[in-house]
């Protein structure tokens, strides 16, 4: 097996123009593929010269293969090159309170693997060594020889380091307040690690290979034990000085409303959230373990379910309007671990403010909508966090 480690090379500056101008190729060819040599040269604005260096280096790593000739006029037809979807692939985990979630996912962003392991405690240990053996599981019987593990993309409830709502109840990892996650990973996986935000890895997702595909600004709010923000502005992710932009969740929607855990008084995270269903339904003399389990609730038609999303629509509603006027989003996109019947249901009984900069005429995409990828959304985001950093520097640099 032959793992990569892209992030530990950041050197010199040529390292880095090396890097870069090798996204760049890459992403070229990934957009238009079959392409030529001259043709990457012409968009890129990078010499011949360097584009064939460049792909030769592609070609040797796996990355593109040849794709025939084609006829351009006078002269030998030119040599075309495309991606080899399966030539690399990224590794996706998601950790939750109770679970964890791994996808294996190629060049070409297909899945190739996923798989969900419950967590007895979540601490790093058990973390960590739950990690490992996703590894293992996930990278067995790969074709090992050929495939480059570009790294992994760990995601994980935010919010990151010690500040005043880390440890807020039973949306938090217990005891990561002095780990650093980076670190902790990389030395369980033997693999680079980029370490993310599940709201931000779901946006991702979305924009990869869901209903945020060509969308350059838009939102997704996130479902996890908690409730998270992703911000995608002009094809890139926001994530605040110290990565912990987006805690829509803290966000006080009705002053003097019920206690969160956090210590704040009417978060939307106490009326929208997994926490907020669980509770209600807990109240009933109803226990829920899983997203599984709400759906079961749902297509029996559980009257206390209903009341819950009765009751989190308008909170819901009144976050998003302040999202629309904030961000200015093409469209806000609900998902995460949530059933997609309940999230339909949750965004019909929305009622979204007039009073937003998102209501106008002649809208493309419309306000809300529900997410394409499914509660692994947040894993398939990690990997696609590592395929897009090797192939492109902005995740939606479509030219
Ligand atoms: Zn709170």
């Amino acid at each position: 097996m032959k793992i990569v480690h892209p992030r530990r090379i950041v050197g010199s500056n040529a390292e880095r123009t090396r890097l870069h101008n090798r996204q760049v190729v890459l992403g070229h060819v990934r957009e238009r593929q079959p392409i030529g040599r001259a043709e990457i040269a012409r968009i890129s604005g990078l010499s011949t010269q360097a584009v064939s260096n460049i792909i030769a280096e592609l070609e040797e790593d796996g990355f593109i293969v040849e794709a025939g000739r084609q006829s351009a006029g006078r002269g030998l037809p030119v040599l075309q090159y495309r991606l080899n979807g399966d030539g690399a692939a990224a590794l996706g985990i998601e950790v939750r309170p109770d679970a964890m979630f791994g996808a294996l996912v190629n060049l070409a962003g297909e899945t190739l693997f996923t798989t969900r392991e419950a967590l007895p405690k979540n601490d790093p240990k058990t973390v960590a060594d739950v990690a490992r053996r996703i590894r293992t599981v996930a990278l067995h019987g790969r074709n090992a020889e050929k495939q480059d593990i570009l790294g992994a993309g760990v995601v994980m409830p935010g919010p990151f380091g010690k500040v005043g709502i880390s440890g807020a109840g039973q949306t938090a990892l217990h005891g990561w307040e002095e780990t650093d996650p980076v670190a902790l990973f990389e030395d369980a996986l033997d693999m680079a690690v980029v370490v993310e935000n599940d709201a931000t890895a779901a946006a991702v997702a979305e924009r990869v290979r869901g209903v945020a595909s060509g969308l350059r600004t838009f939102c997704f709010i996130y479902f996890g034990a908690g409730l998270g923000l992703g911000v995608v502005n002009d094809g890139e992710v926001q994530r605040g000085a110290f990565g912990n932009a987006g805690e829509i969740g803290h966000v006080i929607v009705m002053p003097g409303g019920r206690q969160c855990a956090c210590g704040n008084k009417g978060c939307l995270e106490t009326y929208a959230s997994r926490i907020s269903v669980r509770s209600k339904l807990a109240c009933a003399g109803v226990e829920i373990d899983s997203a599984t389990d709400i759906e079961k609730l749902y297509e029996a038609g559980n009257p206390h379910l209903m009341e819950w999303i009765g009751e989190a629509a308008g909170p819901l509603s009144q976050a998003i309007g302040m999202i629309e006027n904030l961000f200015d989003p093409e469209t806000v996109i609900l998902g995460g671990a949530m059933p997609d019947e309940v999230l339909d249901h949750l965004i019909g009984a929305l009622h979204l403010p007039g009073g937003s900069v998102a209501a106008r005429e002649g809208r493309v995409s419309p306000r809300v909508q529900r997410g394409a990828c499914g509660r692994l959304t947040a894993a398939l985001g990690g990997a696609a966090l590592v395929i897009h950093d090797t192939i492109t520097p902005r995740i939606a640099a479509k030219t």
